[in-house]
């Protein structure tokens, strides 16, 4: 099978080291360039399947505000974003809310709950 190379830059810490993976179709075979196990672990993982949290907004009614602001609990694959957006667009939460309530389990099939990020009062 025919390899790859991917050119990373670890962002876990401040020395931003240089890392360059190895890849043989969806498989990391070789990690050089990182100066730790959490480096090594952070690269193999970006180049197989990225993990981000996702941080946006849902529609709010009954409060000052037209919009709540949610995150994902934990990290989800960067492919299913778009499909966690669709889900994300349908929701509409009434005040009032409290920060980390959960405003909707299993986002998008990734077992992730997306929950609010601040707090909104009933008007
Ligand atoms: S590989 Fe380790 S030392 Fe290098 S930037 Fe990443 S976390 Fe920092």
């Amino acid at each position: 099978m025919k390899k790859e190379t991917k050119q990373l830059i670890c962002v876990n810490c401040p020395k931003g080291c240089r890392i360059t993976v190895t890849m043989e179709g969806e498989k990391a075979v070789e990690v050089t360039g990182y100066s730790c196990e959490n480096g090594k672990n952070y690269a193999m993982q970006e180049s197989v399947c990225p993990m981000r949290i996702l941080t946006t907004t849902v529609k709010i009614t009954q409060s000052t505000l037209r919009v709540l602001p949610v995150m994902s609990e934990k990290e989800i694959p960067l492919h299913v974003w778009k499909q966690a957006m669709e889900e994300v667009r349908k929701i509409t939460v009434q005040a009032p809310v409290s920060i980390g309530q959960v405003i909707k389990e299993d986002l998008c099939g990734t077992g992730v709950r997306l929950i609010a990020s601040r707090s909104m009062k009933k008007v």
